[in-house]
């Protein structure tokens, strides 16, 4: 980035919706988790190699083992409790967070134990930094539909304890979304908000199919403007699209930036919101992608503030809820 993010970038008021907890470790955090548990000559270089990747399938691997050095609920409260701190500092006010359940599946980890954990971080990060929190249950989709369904159990099972939403994630290629269609209606009836990563290695077929799934978000998104027809229909519905714009670069999902769809999404009416997908990872923060977005495709403050609101507007809260956050918002606008 070719300067410092302007106070105007800093001050707005945000939420994120499209945000891996596993993503959002930061080397440093993992050194911590490492000398927790008595590693305590485990040193930074060793650690940021696992960050190292070039394209997506690179990316999904190096995410499997950097999730491979959570172990114990109190890993899971560390990590969550440090990600809160972290949104304190980018004036995020409220975070809707993926966790990967079906990594801990299958890793055959007590997940009863594990949100535990990460509910004390969630609590903590709460009265701490005053950060609202609610939390995403995410499937790994070329692991098929019946793991998906232990991952709604598991869902289902802590509905009333944030867990606001199901969504599907990892090898659109391999998990095409037709295979989830009993597990996404399994989920809506028991109240859970849907959302699904579309369009980020497959191509508009892969959105529609998750349309077809009734998510209600779509994650990057990044393939519909090869679809005219899917274009007017996400811009007639309003549906959000969740679009992280330094992810897609960095799993050379888009190949260059100057080639990104976010402005001409905006400019066709899409609702977009900015998100930082998996930030550790992708060494950003929101702040930066805000000013991605500004610097390189002439988004004026007016246009991020309504990124900004889209943010809140686009969220799984209770519509009360929704319209505090909204109000808090707009009353910041008007004072800035
Ligand atoms: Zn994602």
């Amino acid at each position: 980035m070719s300067s410092e993010p302007s106070p105007f970038l800093h001050s707005l008021l945000k939420a994120e919706l499209h945000l891996h907890l596993e993503g959002s470790i930061e080397p440093a955090t993992l050194l911590e988790l490492r000398h927790r548990r008595g590693e305590e000559t485990a040193t930074l270089a060793e650690v940021e190699p696992l960050y190292q990747f070039t394209d997506f399938a690179g990316f999904l691997l190096a995410f499997k083992d950097i999730t491979a050095h959570l172990l114990t609920p109190d890993d899971y409260e560390l990590i969550t409790y440090r990600l809160m701190e972290r949104l304190k500092s980018q004036n995020v006010l409220h975070a809707e967070v993926t966790v990967s359940a079906g990594v801990c599946l299958w890793r055959k980890q007590d997940f009863a134990a594990i949100f535990e954990g990460l509910e004390r971080g969630r609590q903590r990060g709460e009265r701490d930094f005053g950060i609202s929190l609610l939390w995403i249950f995410d499937a790994i989709r070329q692991f098929g539909a019946e793991k998906a369904q232990r991952v709604l159990d598991l869902a289902i099972q802590f509905r009333d304890r944030n867990v606001v939403a199901f969504g599907i994630g990892g090898d659109e290629i391999k998990g095409p979304p037709e295979l989830f269609a009993a597990v996404f209606a399994r989920a809506a009836d028991h109240g859970l908000h849907l959302t699904a990563h579309a369009g980020e290695t497959a191509g508009p077929e892969s959105i529609w199919g998750a349309l077809n799934l009734k998510a209600e978000r779509i994650g990057h998104g990044l393939t519909a403007e090869q679809d005219p027809e899917l274009m007017d229909e996400l811009a007639r519905r309003q549906i959000p699209i969740e679009i992280c714009v330094t992810s897609n670069l960095r799993t050379a999902c888009c190949s260059q930036l100057a080639v990104h769809p976010v402005r001409r999404y905006f400019d066709q009416g899409l609702m977009l919101t900015l998100n930082t997908d998996d930030p550790a990872m992708f060494r950003t923060s929101i702040v930066e992608e805000y000013q991605l977005v500004q610097e390189h495709f002439s988004f004026s403050n007016d246009h991020l503030r309504e990124l900004a609101r889209n943010s809140f507007e686009a969220s799984f809260l209770p519509t009360e809820k929704k319209v505090e956050f909204l109000n808090i918002f707009d009353g910041a606008t008007v004072r800035g």
